[in-house]
């Protein structure tokens, strides 16, 4: 026996609904056309705070927070032309109690066999956590890629929308170190957290947190098994939620929000939430760590790559570079420029008859004494093996005479005593001062040339430019 053809009408739909819907999680609502409510469920009763008597017969109106949204969502779903539903929407829904909350909706007409749009179903899923913690994780993500904050203004943000989002007003960043716990940043509402300020750690809830390592919430510790916890009995802090903090796979502290009064339970969302906001601050102070070695590396290879390394004096390679820069200088300036060139006599001697070592020593007492004694603004450099280049700015050739007079008396006055036995050191002392047209070359060569006239003329002496082509005095 075959079913008699029968097209499918409202009152018929009336009857099944409840026992199609009845037993659903998500909230169902069905309208006729006019978009009055025919049905509703248990689900949908319970979200909306309503008894099914309130909301039979109404517009459907009455549960949407915007009368705008009520009738946008005819003109796109509930009219007569409109086809079934495909994609789910979010909307602002009102509660009889007032509250309002997003609603994730699937909703469009029932269809008569004869295609004609009999009434209008919707399914409704509050989605207000989840789309809150959407909107928290795109803040999150503008603040941890914008280029204008630095470190420490984007933990602050990252402090500021954890209090915001969890709705715990204090938020801290604390290091952990033994029983020390330190506040590295904080926000509080009566700014009684500063960064530097100590804790016992044993006395913090991140007790719970770090030795876990991993997320802990408490929500209202006073009626939890935990109200003994020191940091319920010294700071009366009823909700708590934190997360510790790893860089390079070590703890290093938390990252926590509390507060005074107690809170809701805490969501799966919330656990991600301030999981991922500690693993970010863990990255950042990684990468800090990171570029931080990697500049006090660079900063290291910079001076190796200019510095002597018997004498610590600066190189060759340095000296060439300065020395083009300050002739460069004093022609600007129309400054005076002086070079000295140092060289040690007899030095192959010293080294026949004390050693090697005994020869190294006699050069670093000449660097120890010239940094020593020269002024902050003198270069001095190794030039060669036992030769030195000393760079006086804004220095003339008398001032810079009168100076290595000083230090060459110094250097063959200082008790040098290889194997105990006293013995002067001397130097043949060249000193020229910049032309206008010099470079590097032709100022040290001057030098170089009044140097060997110092030792010429018997050693242990200081010449100058001037002296060069004249005769003996
Ligand atoms: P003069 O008075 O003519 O300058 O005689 P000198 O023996 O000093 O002659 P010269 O300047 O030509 O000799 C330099 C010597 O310095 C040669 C070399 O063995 C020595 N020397 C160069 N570098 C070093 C060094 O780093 N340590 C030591 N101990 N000796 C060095
Ligand atoms: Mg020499
Ligand atoms: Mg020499």
């Amino acid at each position: 026996m075959s079913m008699p053809e029968k097209p499918a009408s409202l009152s018929a739909l009336r009857g099944v609904l409840p026992y199609v819907f009845g037993h659903m999680d998500v909230a169902a609502i069905v309208a006729d056309a006019d978009r009055r409510i025919i049905m509703i469920n248990d689900a949908a009763l319970e979200m909306f705070g309503y008894d099914e008597a309130e909301l039979k017969g109404h517009e459907t109106r009455i549960i949407y927070a915007d009368p705008d949204d009520f009738e946008e969502q005819g003109r796109k779903r509930f009219n007569k032309e409109a086809q079934e539903a495909q994609e789910t929407y979010i909307t602002r829904y009102r509660c009889k109690n007032g509250n309002v909350f997003e609603g994730e909706t699937l909703g469009g007409p029932i269809k008569s066999t004869d295609d004609e749009n009999l009434a209008f179903v919707g399914f409704i899923r509050d989605v207000t956590h989840r789309v809150a913690t959407e909107q928290t994780l795109s803040k999150l993500h503008s603040i941890t890629s914008s280029r204008d904050l630095n470190f420490q203004a984007r933990v602050d943000a990252i402090l500021r929308l954890g209090t915001e989002h969890f709705g715990l007003p204090i938020g801290i960043f604390s290091h952990i170190h033994g029983n020390l716990y330190t506040v590295m940043q904080a926000v509080h509402p009566d700014d009684a957290l500063t960064p530097g300020m100590t804790f016992e750690f044993a006395n913090t809830y991140c007790s719970h947190v770090f030795d876990v390592t991993d997320v802990r919430g408490f929500y209202h510790v006073g009626e939890s098994d935990i109200r003994a916890h020191p940091c319920y009995q010294s700071f009366q802090l009823e909700a708590y939620l934190g997360s510790t903090i790893f860089v390079d796979g070590h703890r290093y502290g938390t990252l926590n929000f509390s507060s005074p009064e107690p809170t809701r339970p805490f969501r799966a969302q919330d656990i991600e939430l301030v999981r991922l906001f500690a693993e970010w601050i863990g990255h950042e102070l990684a990468r800090k760590r990171d570029l931080e070695a990697l500049e006090n590396a660079k900063q290291e290879l910079e001076i190796l790559a200019r510095t002597d390394a018997l004498t610590g004096l600066f190189n060759r390679g340095y000296m060439e570079d300065r020395l083009s820069g300050e002739i460069d200088r004093s022609r600007r300036y129309k400054h005076p420029l002086t070079v000295a060139l140092f060289d040690f006599d007899h030095f192959k001697k010293l080294n026949d008859t004390y050693g090697h070592a005994a020869g190294d020593e006699a050069l670093k007492l000449f660097a120890a004494t010239a940094t020593r004694m020269s002024r902050k603004s003198d270069v001095v450099a190794r030039w060669g093996g036992e030769e030195f280049l000393a760079v006086f700015p804004s220095t003339g050739v008398r001032g810079a005479v009168t100076f290595l007079e000083r230090l060459s008396d110094e250097i063959r006055d200082a008790d040098f005593a290889p194997e105990g036995e006293s013995i002067p050191l001397t130097m043949s002392i060249g000193v020229a001062s910049a032309h206008s047209d010099d470079d590097l070359d032709t100022l040290v060569s001057r030098a170089d040339a009044a140097m060997y006239l110092a030792k010429t003329r018997g050693r242990d002496q200081i010449r100058t430019q001037s002296d060069i082509g004249k005769p003996k005095t």
